[in-house]
């Protein structure tokens, strides 16, 4: 019988995981319903740079992540990094050039220049890339507009996943010797963010029911500078390395408000950026549709070729000029750096659940470095593509289940459009304790009712809903303020710790882990 492993997911941790599952020999089902965020992958970290290394990489990923990060899932990323050129070798690409050097953008709060892309825009050109060497194998196949729902067990271990399959509306369970979760963030269950609509809480939902232990949900990055006008380009954001080519920001009186704070007013942080932005529109700074102004006038027009291209052509296209037109932006949930806790293969803590990409924690800390979510797909999604082959057991396949599946309720639109509104003021760029307890009793008001299992849109509302409880109730333990968790009832903490959640006889336990220093 020959190992099978089965993906969750379809962007860039999925593909690369399945691409290293393939080479060693394990017949490899991928279950996705979309592209999730990685089609939005412009650049991603590297150590191309002279003046860089993989230990810089590492000090600036701790530095970023207020040294909440798991130092080990570090270490892996800055050592992956090195091995990176090869592997866009080997996958028949190059890194895009100016001239004869290697194109490096700084990204913010890093201390040399270090993104680089592939193919001008390196999500699609990875993705294209992975699916093209895949297709050719026999060993691998994908279903489409599919998602897992819940995972199997068997005496502890994870031995497949219940899928719902959008095409045909039958759930249906498939069997695998190993499962790996690459479902990507949960920052669309924000009625403001950066992502698409295939991402969703199932992944964080679906480990925490299977009894694997989660990190860090109180962290989610904000995006500071995303559209809110016009309405066909809202939570599509404009990347903030314009600042270091002359843009900045400005309030409804022009001023530019972020040297308030400090003298490298908008060449900061992402999550300092969202904390004056909302504290702007929150004071009554901001534009007419609830935003700052983002005034590109001074990026010199050479600029506007290559890489920030595509921003200018995308606000072109909806008849404003950035060139000599100011747009209205303002913080959009962006990324989630919570999630499933991982070791040093990509093994959840429930044998047979490995994960990778944006649906684990730890990595990140307290805030990301930009450009590292990029690389951490490669360097995760390869770890968990091999572990995942490696140790897949041989599973008997699940006797034939399928049931079709039930529409119709009206209450789960309604229930997510409060729901929505809820999580915004509970864990927005500022929260607080009176919003984070409102937020927690409301959720767990509403998961008081019951949920259809065979309405697979019940099915993902219930999940994004324990999703969202997790983190809230993650983000009201944690009462100080740290990197993108940020309190306005903040309280002096010297402590360095983790906060951690596993289902346990039922109930969610949370626990409070002192976090190792990094050597
Ligand atoms: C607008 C935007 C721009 C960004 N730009 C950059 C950048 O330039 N550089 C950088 O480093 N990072 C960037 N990021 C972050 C980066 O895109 C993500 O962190 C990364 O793509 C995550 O990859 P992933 O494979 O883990 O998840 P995703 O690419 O999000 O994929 C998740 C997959 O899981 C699937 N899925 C979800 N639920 C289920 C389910 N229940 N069953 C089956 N499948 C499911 C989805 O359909 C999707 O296919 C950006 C993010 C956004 C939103």
């Amino acid at each position: 019988m020959r190992r099978r492993v089965l993906i969750l997911g379809g962007g860039l941790s999925a593909y690369t995981a399945a691409r290293e599952a393939v080479k060693s020999g394990c017949e490899v089902i991928l279950a996705q319903d979309g592209a999730g965020a990685s089609p939005f992958i412009h650049a991603f970290c590297t150590v191309l740079g002279e003046d860089d290394s993989a230990a810089f990489l590492y000090e600036d990923t701790l530095r970023s992540g207020c040294g909440q990060n798991d130092p080990t899932l570090v270490k892996i990323l800055a050592a992956g990094a090195e091995t990176i050129p090869a592997y866009i070798r080997e996958l028949g690409l190059d890194f895009d050039r100016e001239g004869d050097r290697i194109r490096l953008i700084r990204p913010l709060g890093a201390s040399v220049a270090r993104v680089a892309s592939v193919g001008g825009q390196s999500g699609p050109t990875l993705l294209k890339r992975l699916k093209e060497i895949l297709a050719a194998s026999p060993l691998f196949r994908e279903r489409k507009n599919t998602r897992a729902v819940s995972l199997i067990l068997q005496n502890g271990r994870v031995t497949g996943a219940r899928l719902y399959d959008r095409e045909t509306g039958f759930f249906y369970d498939l069997s695998a010797g190993a499962v790996i979760l690459a479902t990507g963030g949960w920052c669309r269950l924000f009625p403001q963010t950066t992502t698409p609509a295939d991402l969703s809480g199932d992944g964080i939902a679906l480990a925490y029911q299977a009894g694997a232990r989660l990190c860090d949900l109180e962290f989610v990055q904000f995006e500071p500078c995303a559209a809110v006008f016009p309405e066909a380009l809202r939570g599509k954001s404009v990347i903030t390395t314009l600042f270091y080519e002359g843009a900045v920001l400005r309030n409804k009186a022009g001023e530019r408000f972020m040297l308030k704070a400090g003298i490298e007013g908008e060449k900061v942080q992402k999550d300092v950026l969202s904390l004056w932005m909302a504290r702007e529109i929150d004071g009554g700074g901001g534009s007419p549709h609830g935003g700052v102004y983002l005034d590109c006038t001074a990026v010199p027009a050479e600029k506007w070729s290559g890489v920030y291209e595509a921003y200018w052509q995308r606000y072109r296209a909806v008849g404003i000029d950035l060139k000599t037109t100011c747009a209205e932006v303002a913080p959009a949930a962006h990324t989630s750096l919570g999630g499933v806790m991982i070791d040093e293969a990509c093994r959840t803590t429930v044998p047979g659940l490995y994960a990778c990409g944006e649906v684990t924690g730890g990595l990140h800390g307290a805030n990301r470095l930009g450009g590292n979510a990029g690389l951490e797909t490669l360097v995760f999604g390869a770890l968990a593509g091999k572990s995942a082959a490696a140790e897949a057991a041989d599973v008997p396949p699940l006797p034939e289940r399928r049931a079709p599946a039930q529409h119709g309720r009206p209450e789960p639109a309604l229930l997510r459009e409060a729901f929505g509104k809820k999580l915004a003021l509970g864990l927005g760029v500022e929260r607080c304790e009176e919003r984070l307890r409102e937020g927690v009793a409301w959720i767990e008001n509403a998961l008081g009712s019951p949920f259809d299992p065979a309405c697979p849109e019940e099915k993902r509302l219930e999940n994004d809903l324990i999703c969202a409880r997790l983190a809230l109730t993650a983000a009201r333990m944690r009462r100080e303020s740290c990197g993108c968790h940020v309190r306005l009832d903040s309280v002096e903490s010297p402590e360095k710790y983790r906060i951690t959640v596993q289902k346990q006889n039922g109930k969610a336990l949370f626990e409070k882990k002192t976090i190792e220093v990094s050597k």
